[in-house]
């Protein structure tokens, strides 16, 4: 085929291949124009899933009458008109090319009145084709209707899915933008029914509760932080306890001055957040709103405007962190819980766990561990039972149970605790506050350990060199397909955690991971698998001592509520579900 340049309707046509996938889009499209239009008001109605109708209407600002053909022109836009205009946006739309492309797909037809004007105007397009303006009754603002979105591209209306799937998907887009314009008032109906209904609203909270859910509001916790330095960012929004977390990645809303975006950076500043209160396969339930200076973002990156690149990626990256870890911490993060057997209430009054020495694990973990998470020793340690009942008397009593299990009680109700997982979290606590402060202390081999392994796990060694070194590791190749490893941490050590098997899942690790991808997470990796290994396992039994150092570190270290693997590491039932249960309220 010779070179020929496009005819206009099929230009329009290949770009609406990008911005309008299926009914969703349109939808997110109109109701984005109306948005920028000012508009107090969107009504947003669909048939047969969007794919029969998509009729959007608004109060907003209006187009003149002889604007409209303009209005679905390609590469025409009321909103940029030169490249300073570009580099700092202040509207939702800028590209000048949805109505264009929507109108190439489908029978379209806009209707429009000025504020103020004595009478509209319409204008039909089909399939790209246009029409001519016509009058139309003087109502303010405008209606977009796109009827038979694809009719004219039958393998793309082929791919739409059923009516109940693209209506979801429109109900979706139209949540993701109702949530960052509380001030908006937005409907939307599907065949008459009415399926949302959001007032206009002053307070943010609001619409992102009307958005999630009310009855979620216990759930979310609230932040707002302000970072003067990165463009006047404001990070604000909700962020989930772990219990409400999903299966799915869109639990996480991201919003970005008043567009719904899907930003990896934020995303994963987002999951890091949550590192270690909740297990890989699950995503926390979080709305997060985030506004900069428009000169600190392009939003030009991508069609759909989804993604977007910030001039500091580095600082986004850890504002959000930093703002969500922050409300994470200053929250109680237990979650509260009623087990079903618990309706027969066995009595916590019989088997006491008994206290024999022999089979307890190595204390000096312990004496670490309450070091570094800063906890004062009340007496000096030993291995015998000190008359504890006096030294403690002023303090919650708890017990053994089932030897892996410790009740307990705290201000709220009572408190069960998985003891190794929670002693696996105060190890992942204290062994990253001590890699802070430098290389952890190591302790020489009597005799070196080797270790058969790959080729690649050798070679992998060289490369992961520093990490050992901080982790207090030396190692060296002792053949192609040998190690042999001549120290390992102090802690470790002590707890007679199997220096080769140990290394050898660092090393797998390094190797699954191609090389380290930063050091950062790598160490965050291996010391989740130090912790695990160090930490009292569930069947040990533990003397008073030990659990009562054990029940202080949560108290006292960090995200003590989940292990470094996201499992609870305790759980509570409140007080006021015990009097419910005993039927004393
Ligand atoms: P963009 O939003 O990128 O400018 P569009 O193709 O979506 O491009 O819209 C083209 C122009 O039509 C807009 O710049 C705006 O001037 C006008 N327009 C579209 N929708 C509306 C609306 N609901 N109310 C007022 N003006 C609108
Ligand atoms: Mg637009």
């Amino acid at each position: 085929m010779p070179i020929r340049v496009l005819a206009p309707e099929l230009i329009n046509q290949i770009a609406a291949g990008e911005v309008v996938e299926r009914p969703a889009s349109v939808v997110k499209e109109l109701v984005e124009n109306a948005i920028d239009a000012g508009a107090r008001r969107i009504l947003v109605e669909v048939e047969g899933g969007g794919s029969e109708l998509i009729r959007v209407s608004d109060d907003g600002g209006g187009i003149a009458r002889d604007e409209l053909p303009l209005a679905v022109a390609s590469h025409a836009t009321s909103k940029v008109s030169t490249s300073e205009d570009l580099a700092a946006i202040r509207t939702l739309g800028f590209r000048g090319e949805a109505l264009a492309s929507i109108a190439s797909v489908s029978r379209f037809r806009l209707s429009s009145c000025e504020r103020g004007a004595i009478e509209g105007a319409e204008l039909c397009v089909d399939g790209g084709i246009m029409g001519v303006p016509r009058p139309a009754p003087p109502r303010q603002g405008t209606v977009v209707e796109v009827r038979t979105l694809f009719y004219n591209i039958p393998a793309r209306r082929k791919f739409l899915r059923s009516e109940g799937a693209e209506t979801a998907r429109v109900t979706d887009a139209l949540e993701a933008i109702a949530l960052s314009h509380p001030c908006v008032a937005f409907e939307l109906r599907s065949s008459g029914r009415r399926l949302l209904d959001l007032p206009a609203t002053d307070e943010p909270r609001r619409r992102t509760l009307d958005v999630l859910g009310t009855d979620l509001a216990p759930e979310l916790i609230e932040f707002e932080e302000h970072f003067p330095e990165l463009g006047d960012l404001v990070v604000r929004g909700f962020a989930g306890r772990p219990g409400i977390a999903r299966p799915s990645a869109r639990a996480i809303r991201i919003h970005l001055n008043g567009r719904p975006i899907m930003d990896r950076l934020v995303l994963h500043a987002v999951r890091e957040a949550y590192r270690g209160l909740l297990d890989h396969a699950r995503t926390p339930t979080v709305a997060l709103i985030l506004e900069i200076d428009p000169r600190e973002v392009d939003v030009n990156v991508h069609p759909a405007k989804s993604e977007v690149r910030f001039r500091s990626q580095q600082g986004i990256h850890s504002a959000v962190r930093r703002a969500i870890e922050r409300a994470l911490r200053g929250a109680n993060l237990v979650p509260t819980f009623v087990p079903d057997a618990f309706r027969t209430s066995a009595p916590f009054g019989s088997g006491m766990a008994s206290s024999t020495h022999t089979a307890s694990p190595d204390f000096s973990a312990f004496a670490a561990l309450s070091a570094a998470a800063g906890v004062q020793r009340v007496e000096a340690v030993a291995a015998s039972e000190p008359a504890i009942s006096e030294v403690y008397i002023d303090e919650f009593p708890f017990m053994q149970v089932l030897s892996g299990y410790i009740v307990t009680q705290d201000a709220d109700g009572v408190v069960l605790v998985d003891q190794h997982a929670l002693h696996e979290r105060a190890m992942f606590a204290m062994f990253m506050d001590r890699l802070q402060r430098g290389p952890l202390e190591s302790q020489r081999l009597l005799v070196p350990v080797i270790i058969e392994c790959s080729a690649r796990s050798v070679g992998a060694l060289a490369e992961i060199a520093p990490l050992l070194a901080r982790l207090g590791v030396v190692a060296r190749a002792f053949g192609p397909r040998s190690i042999a490893i001549e120290a390992i941490p102090t802690l470790l050590h002590s707890r007679r955690v199997d220096a080769g098997a140990f290394l050898s899942d660092v090393l797998e690790k390094a190797v699954e991971h191609g090389s380290l991808v930063s050091l950062e997470a790598a160490l965050h990796e291996v010391v989740d698998m130090m912790s695990c290994k160090a930490a009292v396992k569930a069947g040990d039994e533990l003397t008073r001592v030990e659990i009562r150092e054990l029940l202080r570190m949560r108290e006292s270290i960090e995200r003590s509520s989940a292990c470094p693997h996201g499992r609870p590491t305790s759980i509570r039932i409140a007080r006021s579900e015990l009097e419910r249960r005993f039927g004393r309220s």
